[in-house]
């Protein structure tokens, strides 16, 4: 039995975003742990993308825009365009900080993910990282083709990598079937950004729209993406994780007390400027201070 779920309205930088996960009954998809979608929405000036420093700490972001440009700022001093067809990739480890925003030269339309990974519990506690990828494999697929952001797929591997075991695929399909090979000791799920598909596997067969995620249980061998028109769906997966996580605000940590910790030093290098943990971002925007942990 395949379950669809609607992804989440909420406010990130002054965007509405549809969040996909973490939810209730769904905390991960292998170590992905968390999905935003947002836009497409047409900027000014004026508005837009506006994420000012703030702090991670054991996880990646994936930033990957299919419209518009968002310049990374961050506290290892990166200064970053990204474009369609670009992989941001930024590793927190202990801790890092950065900043967001939609590129105030160019207007238009700005249409994106954000994916969060957590790190492993060899590198969570590592240094800090940031990588700009400027070309990602594609493969063929019957009706389309997929550009690889992480993993591998079809033999291909991405330039792009992380400590954990897992796949991230972008696919632009046209009319017709695509049949995607899948691995047993992965879990997935499917995301559709635009257009819609039929989804069938063992498990039986569901129809997913926009801002629907379906995840696929383990065991399948392959599913089969069926599209009427035209769709772009992401393929997330991953080898399960074995240890739940503990995420707060933007901390992925494995317990409340490294989570608390997290926010403590945060609030010293906000309120007194101490950079022992969380340093300076060279950015426009005004740090956020981070909620209290309840
Ligand atoms: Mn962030």
């Amino acid at each position: 039995m395949l379950e669809v779920i609607n992804a989440k309205e909420a406010e990130v930088g002054g965007l509405t975003v549809r969040r996909a996960f973490p939810r209730r009954g769904l905390r991960t998809v292998g170590a992905w742990c968390f999905a935003d979608h947002f836009g497409p929405e047409i900027i000014t000036p004026d508005s837009g993308l506006d994420v000012g420093p703030h702090p991670h700490i054991g996880l990646h972001t994936v930033t990957w825009l299919l419209d518009g440009a968002v310049r990374h700022n961050d506290s290892l001093g990166s200064d970053q365009l990204i474009r369609p067809g670009q992989l941001n990739l930024m590793t927190a480890g202990h801790g890092v900080v950065h900043s967001e925003q939609s590129d105030r030269q160019r207007t238009g339309s700005l249409h994106g993910l954000q994916l969060w990974i957590a790190q492993t519990d060899d590198t969570r506690h590592g240094a800090p990282d940031f990588a700009h990828h400027a070309q990602l494999p594609g493969v063929e697929l019957g009706n389309g083709e997929a550009t690889i952001l992480l993993g591998e797929f079809a033999g291909q591997r991405s330039g792009a990598s992380v400590d954990s075991d897992l796949l991230g695929l972008d696919m632009q399909l046209t009319a017709g079937s695509a049949l995607l090979p899948l691995r047993t000791d992965y879990e997935y799920a499917l995301y559709v950004v635009t257009g819609d598909l039929t989804a069938a596997g063992p498990s039986g067969e569901a129809h997913i729209g926009p801002g629907q995620l379906l995840p696929l249980p383990p065991g399948a061998t392959e599913v089969t993406l069926t599209v009427p028109d035209q769709a772009r769906a992401l393929l997330l997966g991953g080898m399960p994780l074995e240890q739940p996580l503990f995420m707060w605000w933007n901390f992925v940590a494995r317990t409340r007390e490294e989570a608390a910790q997290a926010s403590a030093d945060w609030l010293k290098h906000w309120q007194e400027g101490d950079d022992a943990r969380f340093a300076r971002v060279d950015s426009p925007l005004p740090a956020i201070p981070g909620p209290a942990l309840p």
